[in-house]
């Protein structure tokens, strides 16, 4: 296993963002069946669907709706309307506060008109607190990443509990946890999913990892709450060891990895005591989603190559 090599990776991203490639691989039925691994459904039934499963199977949650680079305001306000609907959703079938559910800015308008993406927040954020739930903002590309912080800071003023993804790629990111590892702090470690230049990004693997571990340590040491989303076997042995360094309890931080990828070692962890939440996304618009998916492990694409061709 391992990170994809850096060209393998780059032509996998660039595939994510051609609507050409899009159209050649939505249009592939059997694609389906590779989707549904990594994907819940395209509604928010199937979602409820999902999340009652592993909810049963004694882990916890946290939803995408895919709806990203939202271009319109009735694009952005569609994908508002589907996480008040789901939270909704949610709170009836009883499922927080064991799910919440995470937003991706872009979704709700960012690129275009920021004021709009947060009042959208705003709404989505009132209703996870009314169904007893939170929101995580999810982390996109760098050029998003200030203006994503400055709107965790003004949210969190009214709901303290929204939290964000830090991804450790980015050079600044040892700084940001630094700063927002306080009291009440929602942080999600990952390693990042985009492509991004030299002079903002460490580029090897093991510039990523050291990061990693870096930030993770600032995480553990600080008075928020570490979230470590990783599928990386070395950084979840460390994350074990820095908890018990730092002394806190398994209600102290959270485990969190992706539907569909290590489920058993999900399970694993959720058996030794530890909060597990799983990310799982749902929703038409599932292609990004999945190319970032590929573009991290070869093997995925082999799996899907050889579905192609045995349609
Ligand atoms: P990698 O470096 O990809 O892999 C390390 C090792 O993990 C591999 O060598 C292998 O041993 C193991 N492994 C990885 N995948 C598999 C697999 N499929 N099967 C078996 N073993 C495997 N990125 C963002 O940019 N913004 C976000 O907001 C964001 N949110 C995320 C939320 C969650 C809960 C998670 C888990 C990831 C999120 N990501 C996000 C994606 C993240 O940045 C990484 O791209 C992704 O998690 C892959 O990195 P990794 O840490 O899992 O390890």
């Amino acid at each position: 296993g391992g990170y994809a090599p850096l060209m393998f990776r780059s032509v996998i991203l660039a595939a994510a963002g051609s609507s050409r490639a899009e159209r050649l691989v939505q249009s592939v039925p059997l694609s389906r069946s590779i989707v549904s691994r990594f994907v819940a459904g395209t509604g928010s039934d199937d979602a409820l669907r999902v999340t009652r499963e592993l909810v049963a199977d004694g882990l916890a949650v946290t939803l995408d709706y895919l709806g990203e680079d939202t271009t319109t305001p009735a694009g952005a306000e569609a994908a508002r309307d589907e996480y008040l609907r789901l939270l909704d959703g949610l709170a009836a079938s009883e499922l927080t506060p064991a799910a919440e559910v995470s937003v991706k800015l872009s979704a709700l308008g960012q690129a275009f008109d920021e004021k709009l993406a947060e009042e959208h927040a705003r709404l989505i954020c009132a209703k996870a607190s009314e169904a007893g739930t939170t929101v995580t903002l999810d982390m996109e590309d760098h050029t998003t990443t200030d203006s994503t912080l400055e709107m965790l800071a003004r949210l969190r003023t009214d709901f303290p509990t929204v939290g964000v993804a830090l991804q450790s790629y980015l050079r600044r990111t040892e700084a940001d946890c630094r700063e927002l590892a306080t009291p009440g702090s929602r942080i999600r470690l990952c390693k990042g999913a985009y492509a991004e230049p030299e002079s903002v990004a460490y580029q090897s693997r093991l510039d990523v990892d050291k990061s990693y571990v870096r930030c993770m340590n600032i995480l553990m040491a600080g008075d928020g709450y570490p979230m470590i989303a990783s599928h990386d076997p070395r950084i979840v042995t460390i994350a074990e060891d820095r908890s018990k360094w730092f002394d806190r309890g398994v209600d102290e931080f959270e485990f969190q990895m992706l539907y569909g990828v290590r489920p058993e070692e999900q399970l694993r962890l959720a058996r030794e005591g530890y909060t597990v939440r799983v990310y799982v996304p749902y929703g038409t618009q599932w292609y990004g989603y999945l190319m970032r998916r590929l573009a991290e492990r070869p093997a995925n694409v082999a799996f899907f190559a050889r579905a192609l061709r045995s349609r």
